[in-house]
């Protein structure tokens, strides 16, 4: 769930984020703060601070909810469920045993969501915690549930920082770019090229990273949703809509780097046992409620 067109910024979004990574790289900032411990333990190269990655989130939000293009719903009984979803789920971040059991400590993000109008299946966090929902991927959800697997996937994106360390994997990339530029004798347009070939570089090593992402978005986000009181079981039943959706449409490229909707219910359905306990120290387990479509 993160590329072009599902459940995650579009390209031009992520370019838009790669270029305020290339202004703060062109002011100095070449600190390589080294590995960190990530999500269950995995080192993580992160070169940001949570407050760094709130502003970068603002931004890009920012850049999202004034684009013309942009049709914010803000009232309505969907933007209170949507709402209510993600409330649950943000609560959930600052649980102490979900917090144990993934390995993060608690993030200081400024958690807030837009429900924009439009056909695209698609939903994002961004680095720090801003939110967006598209209704087009609603009816896929169907429920609280399905919306909470999906949000739970997002919001792990931005907890595990993955965002933050996509960038910091450019910014090494970066780095190196400058260093080229600085010896760059030739004229500005030389150099612009030397820069757009590196960058288009730096998006290829990018996007191997998506698998190992997505997975770990998947675990947590499972964990997530079992703490704020969401069936885990429901996960395994958005995947199959999913999988029912799919069929038959043209696989965008991006899904190649991504696992297989039978991978993803496997490997969902192997951790459920482990999500049971905090879905029932919960204090809301209430039976799925249908989202209010028109
Ligand atoms: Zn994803």
């Amino acid at each position: 769930m993160d590329g072009q067109t599902e459940f995650a910024p579009g390209q031009r979004l992520m370019q838009f984020l790669i270029a305020i990574v290339m202004g703060a790289v062109a002011i100095g900032f070449f600190a390589i703060k080294g590995c960190q411990s990530g999500p269950f333990g995995r080192k993580q190269i992160v070169e940001m601070s949570d407050t760094e990655q709130v502003d970068l989130g603002k931004q890009a939000y920012q850049e999202v909810l004034s684009d013309p293009k942009s049709k914010v719903v803000d009232r309505g009984k969907i933007v209170i469920a949507v709402k209510e979803v993600t409330d649950r789920l943000v609560a959930a971040t600052k649980n102490p045993e979900f917090l144990r059991m993934v390995k993060i400590p608690e993030r200081k993000y400024e958690w807030d969501v837009r429900v924009l109008d439009s056909r695209e299946v698609n939903a994002f966090c961004l680095p720090g915690g801003k939110m967006v929902v598209y209704t087009g991927i609603l009816p896929v959800c169907k429920t609280d549930a399905g919306l909470a697997t999906v949000m739970g996937h997002e919001l792990s994106h931005a907890l595990g920082q993955h965002g933050a360390e996509r960038m910091s994997q450019a910014k090494l990339a970066q780095i190196g770019v400058a260093a080229a530029g600085a010896g760059f004798g030739g004229s500005q347009g030389d150099k612009e090229r030397v820069m757009t070939i590196l960058n288009a570089g730096a998006k290829f090593g990018i996007t191997s990273y998506g698998r190992t992402h997505e997975t770990e978005a998947d675990h947590m986000g499972l964990l997530l949703m079992a703490t704020a009181g969401y069936d885990p079981a429901e996960t395994v039943k958005f995947w199959e809509r999913m999988k029912a959706q799919s069929k038959g449409s043209s696989q965008p490229e991006f899904l190649s780097t991504h696992p297989s909707h039978e991978t993803r219910i496997r490997d969902l359905t192997g951790w459920i046992p482990d999500a049971m306990p905090l879905y029932r120290a919960s204090k809301n387990t209430d039976r799925p409620k249908v989202l209010p479509l028109e």
